[in-house]
């Protein structure tokens, strides 16, 4: 007979832990989070800049936490370490690389498929996050620069010509970051950098004030064309301008494949959900970034595993 979990959760980011440890904490045992990449969080391992700042107040949201976890202002590596501490402390079964491609609802549970295996779960939490697929606009990127148009840091050097695109708190911190060593411009479509927190806006501020960074604010790009291996990047003013290298941080988007596959009904781009985070079908929940237009961060996240966790205890009594 195929093992039966308790707990399923897909996504080891910080909503997955959150709804780990919490039900662990609230008693139940048996629980299994399973992870595509090499180890938890990879949103946080990919696209945070290293030494990255983490505010728990991220876009200037205020979220008091709900449950047990105490997660605090700290860096990438501090809130890493955090997660690590959590998940060696308490017997949660994390399995790696394996990337679950559908659930399928059983009598008794669920049936979670990753590639040729599956495996069994009374209970299953999708936290599969948005940036699994990192939002694109709308031109297209031409083949053979492919390689310097990308949405993290990785690969980035000393001297180079990059333009960031967005205007949010990401955007703005990868700006900063390479504008130290390299000639930076952040592109952004609205007139100000209001939606960034306090921080980040005094940050890039000052970077501009000072002459590090170029802004150029109410600006679109119509569309890219390849130069001699450089980005020529054309604005709709018909005006262009070549760069190294382009740098986009606008978000992410509803992995609504995944969502069709296991039969979870989508609105307005959203997962449908209750107020116990509970999808259209019973026992099958959705938590964190996938539940976020924008907006999500790892407290929101920690407190739907609370909101969660607490809903299952309550059913299983
Ligand atoms: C550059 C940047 C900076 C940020 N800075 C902050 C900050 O300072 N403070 C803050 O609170 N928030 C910050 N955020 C937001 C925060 O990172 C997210 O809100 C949070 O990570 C969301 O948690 P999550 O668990 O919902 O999803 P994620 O953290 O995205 O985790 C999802 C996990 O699921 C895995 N996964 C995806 N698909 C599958 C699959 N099919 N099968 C198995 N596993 C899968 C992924 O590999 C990943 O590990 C930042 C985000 C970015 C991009």
């Amino acid at each position: 007979m195929q093992k039966m979990y308790e707990l399923a959760i897909i996504g080891a980011g910080p909503a997955g832990i959150g709804t780990a440890i919490e039900s662990y904490t609230l008693g139940m045992r048996n629980i299994v989070m399973l992870e595509k990449d090499d180890n938890h969080n990879s949103t946080i391992r990919k696209f945070y800049k290293d030494n990255k700042r983490v505010d728990r107040d991220w876009k200037g949201q205020k979220v008091d936490l709900d449950g047990t976890i105490y997660f605090v202002d700290g860096t990438k590596e501090s809130t890493l370490d955090y997660f690590d501490t959590l998940l060696d402390n308490e017997s949660i079964e994390l399995k790696t690389h394996d990337e679950v491609q559908k659930i399928t609802k059983r009598d008794d549970g669920f049936e979670i498929f990753m590639g040729g295996e599956s495996i069994l779960a009374r209970y299953v939490v999708v936290t599969i996050g948005r940036m699994g697929k990192p939002n694109k606009p709308e031109y297209k990127f031409p083949p053979s620069i492919k390689n310097v148009i990308q949405f993290t840091l990785d690969g980035c050097g000393t001297g180079e010509k990059i333009m960031v695109i967005g205007g949010g708190d990401s955007a703005i911190e990868y700006a900063v970051e390479l504008c130290d060593r390299n000639d930076v411009t952040i592109c952004y479509r609205r007139d100000t950098f209001s939606r960034a927190n306090p921080i980040n806006q005094a940050n890039i501020a000052k970077a501009i004030g000072e002459g590090h960074l170029i802004a150029m604010l109410n600006t679109e790009i119509k569309e890219l064309e390849a130069d001699s291996g450089r980005v020529k990047v054309i604005f709709s003013d018909g005006y262009w301008e070549l760069y190294d290298r382009l740098i986009y941080a606008i978000g992410g988007t509803t992995p609504s494949g995944f969502l069709r596959d296991s039969g979870i009904k989508e609105e307005n781009g959203l997962p449908v959900h209750d107020e116990h985070y509970q999808t259209n079908i019973p026992g099958l929940f959705v938590a964190g970034d996938i539940t976020q237009e924008s907006g999500g961060s790892i407290a929101l996240g920690l407190n739907h595993g609370f909101a969660i966790a607490s809903y299952i205890r309550a059913l299983s009594k």
